[in-house]
Parts: structure tokens; C-alpha cells; sequence
């Protein structure tokens, strides 16, 4: 353990280093952002995945597309100038070939339904759509279909939310939360709502509203169960839900989250204490 003079000392020490490098010059190569001073881009050295030679993305080139071009800052420089050039038309033909934008022009048409179609063929178009390989064409099915809340859609909907996806949030997911919320029906999807908050707290956030509409006792009895588990994840989440809809947590609650080995669930405990006093 340090002593907070020790870490005083330290953090000292680090904001003395960090002033001395602010004042150094740039070297050649580097270019410092103009609006972000923190961030410095550096000459960065690729091999065009086209034609192999070797290349430098400069720090000029990188400032230029990140801050001017508002680029993609996933994204790096991957082909030199003239592989580039050629690698645009090649796009620019394929894409003016007549039933290329096949994806382009189902989303459109999905755009443009406002009412529920009625003949087989459109039927039949817009599950094609809802069951498809691309999850960006299935999200704007599913915005379709939730303007018409029909009963028949929730089970595919659920399905939808059900399905697990990696990182923080996934759009085809949202949507699907979204078009379901309005088909749940109080008390009797309150258990699978509080499953999908224990299980993912930020993806269930379309279901905030229904949480908030939910009686203590409901609330209250899926925290204590949750408590008698090992899952600590699952009832921070249940925790950070129950703090967005701002409701208290049962006192036996309180007490299992202040002797937890858990940081995250004490401190949510010395929380609410704080505001009980
Ligand atoms: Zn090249």
C-alpha cells in the first residue's frame, strides 16, 4: 500500500513529466492536431496491399484525413496513390452496373413502406428481408414492421433480441427492442425484461420505460434472487438498471452489495447510503 503523500508525490512527478514533453520541439515527421492538442499524428510506414511497394501514410496526410476528410478512425491507409486511384474506379464501374446496388435498392423500397403490405409477392419480400443474410438491410425490416405492432411479429422480434452479439451495442438489436415495446404486456414479460437487463444492462436500455412501469415487489424480488446467486456481473447490472429508473434497493440487497468482494457493488452501497443520511 502507498500513503496518499506517496501518491501525491507520484502524480506530481507524472504532471512535471507530461509539462516537460509538452514543451519539447516536434520532430520531423510528427504533426500535432490543431484542435485536439493531445493527439499527435506520426509518419506511419505501410505496404500497399495492392501492389506491394512500400509506403508512408504522413502525419500531414493522417491530420488531413482524420480531422478534415472526417475519415473513418478505424481506418488507415492501405493503398498507395496510384493503386488507389484505379481501386476507385473499379468501384465507381461496378457500382453503375445495372442490379448492382441490389442491397441499396431493398433497403429503399423497405423505406418506403408505410403500410402493412397486403399481396403475396411483397409478403413474401419483406421475410426475405426480416430472415436475411445482412443485418443492415434485416434492421430496417424490422423499423418497418414496428410502425404496425402487430401481435404476430413478437416472437420473431424476441428472437431477434435474444440473439447474442459482440460489443457494446448492435443496431439490428436495438431496432428489434424497439419494435417489441410496445407488444409487452405488464406483469406478464417483466421476468424476461429483468432477464435482459441482468444479462446485458446497456442492450436493454429500449426497456427502460417497462422497467420504470414495474412494481417494487417485482423488482425488489428478482434483486434478492440475484443476490443469493455468484453472478456479481449479472446484479450490477440489475444495480445500474435500478439506478436509471431511480428506485431504492432493498435493505438486505444494500447489505449483500456492502460485504461483496466486488469494488463496482460497494460502491454502489456507500451510494445509496450517502443518499438515505
Ligand atoms: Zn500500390
Amino acid at each position: 500500500m502507498k500513503s496518499n503523500k506517496q501518491r501525491r508525490e507520484e502524480i506530481m512527478q507524472l504532471r512535471l513529466k507530461r509539462a516537460a514533453r509538452a514543451l519539447e520541439p516536434h520532430p520531423r515527421g510528427e504533426v500535432v492536431s490543431p484542435t485536439m492538442p493531445h493527439r499527435r499524428y506520426v509518419d506511419k510506414a505501410f505496404t500497399c496491399i495492392d501492389c506491394g511497394v512500400q509506403q508512408v501514410w504522413t502525419a500531414k496526410q493522417q491530420l488531413w484525413w482524420y480531422e478534415i476528410a472526417k475519415g473513418n478512425p478505424y481506418t488507415a491507409a492501405v493503398r498507395c496513390r496510384p493503386c488507389r486511384k484505379l481501386h476507385a474506379e473499379q468501384l465507381k464501374a461496378m457500382q453503375s452496373h445495372p442490379g448492382a446496388n441490389k442491397l441499396g435498392e431493398e433497403v429503399a423500397w423497405l423505406k418506403s413502406l408505410k403500410s402493412e403490405p397486403s399481396d403475396p409477392a411483397k409478403i413474401n419480400r419483406l421475410n426475405a428481408a426480416l430472415d436475411g443474410r445482412h443485418d443492415s438491410v434485416r434492421k430496417v425490416a424490422v423499423d418497418a414492421i414496428a410502425q404496425w405492432q402487430r401481435p404476430q411479429d413478437e416472437p420473431r422480434l424476441r428472437a431477434l433480441v435474444d440473439r447474442p452479439f459482440r460489443g457494446y451495442s448492435n443496431p439490428l438489436h436495438e431496432a428489434a427492442a424497439r419494435a417489441l415495446l410496445p407488444l409487452l404486456r405488464h406483469p406478464h414479460d417483466e421476468a424476461w425484461v429483468l432477464e435482459q437487463f441482468a444479462m446485458n444492462h446497456n442492450a436493454a436500455r429500449p426497456f427502460m420505460e417497462f422497467a420504470r412501469a414495474m412494481p417494487d415487489a417485482a423488482l425488489h424480488r428478482a434483486l434478492m434472487l440475484e443476490a443469493e446467486n455468484s453472478d456479481q456481473r449479472r446484479l450490477h447490472n440489475l444495480c445500474m438498471m435500478m439506478e436509471h429508473i431511480a428506485r431504492p434497493l432493498p435493505a438486505n440487497v444494500v447489505y449483500k452489495l456492502e460485504n461483496s468482494n466486488e469494488r463496482h457493488l460497494r460502491a454502489y452501497s456507500k451510494r445509496y447510503k450517502a443518499e438515505e443520511d
